[in-house]
């Protein structure tokens, strides 16, 4: 069955490259897989990135340019996500199916927000509903009421740090005498905050924050290290994209947690 399931999350993977390749282009679904260099139509047997790397026919027919490697990655990494969930949860059928469902969409923002710097709302706001609708299908009773709570709080702690962000950025424009075109923290990830909360519940969003701003924290340092100190080219405002971070937070929370 584990096996099953993760072929289950392969073929789900590829669902999510589907996704992450369309949606920010056009804000929804319009294709089946296609080339990105050339739009040439994948053929069906390669609409799985993984069967096309292993059949060693991963170029385009036109133009030759490879499947990216992000398709088979991503693939792969569902499946393996899904096994991991499966082995974890099977006792708890509704945990194994939310909890899936949500790792899903935490792999989608990851994807497009690493390529994109960009969290949609055409994927936001589905993945709220789901997080309400789930909450009232979750096992804990009255886990609707700690998942509403759970969303507003992280909706407001990250609106904070945008508020915060932006008077940063102003001041420091100021400061600077010139203007600052760096934004380091969007509304998406206000909204991705919100979600996280809706997923997790109240008080676990503040664990996923926490773990976010902590590893936001250590990586901003060491790559500051790296610039400032080994390349020494480094400017105070290089954005670095928040959102992997609160992916990560989340992440452990709902596989490790609570904690
Ligand atoms: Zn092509």
């Amino acid at each position: 069955m584990i096996v099953l399931y993760a072929l289950l999350g392969l073929l789900l993977g590829a669902g999510i490259n589907l996704c992450a390749d369309q949606l920010p282009r056009w804000r929804t679904l319009r294709r089946t897989p296609f080339c990105p260099y050339c739009q040439e139509p994948r053929p069906e047997w390669a609409w799985i990135g993984t069967l096309a790397y292993l059949r060693f026919r991963r170029n385009c027919a036109r133009c030759g340019a490879a499947i990216p490697w992000r398709v088979p990655l991503v693939e792969l990494g569902t499946a393996a996500l899904s096994a991991f969930l499966w082995y974890q949860y099977h006792p708890q059928p509704t945990l194994l199916g939310l909890y899936s469902l949500y790792s899903l969409i935490l792999v989608l923002v990851l994807v497009i927000d690493l390529e994109h710097r960009l969290i949609l709302n055409v994927v936001m706001y589905p993945a709220w509903l789901l997080a309400i609708l789930g909450s009232f299908v979750h096992p804990e009773p009255y886990f609707y009421r700690l998942a509403l709570l759970g969303g507003a709080v992280g909706f407001a702690l990250l609106f904070l740090v945008y508020l915060l962000g932006e008077l940063f950025v102003k001041v420091m424009s100021r400061a600077r005498g010139k203007p600052i075109h760096a934004v380091a923290f969007g509304f998406g990830d206000v909204r991705l905050g919100a979600f996280i909360g809706l997923m997790l519940g109240f008080p676990q969003v503040l664990s996923a924050v926490f773990l976010a701003v902590l590893l936001g924290g250590v990586i901003g340092l060491i790559y500051w290290f790296v610039q400032a100190i080994i390349l020494r080219s480094y400017s105070l405002f290089t954005a670095i994209p928040y959102g992997p971070f609160l992916v990560a937070g989340a992440a452990t929370v709902l596989f490790f947690g609570p904690f």
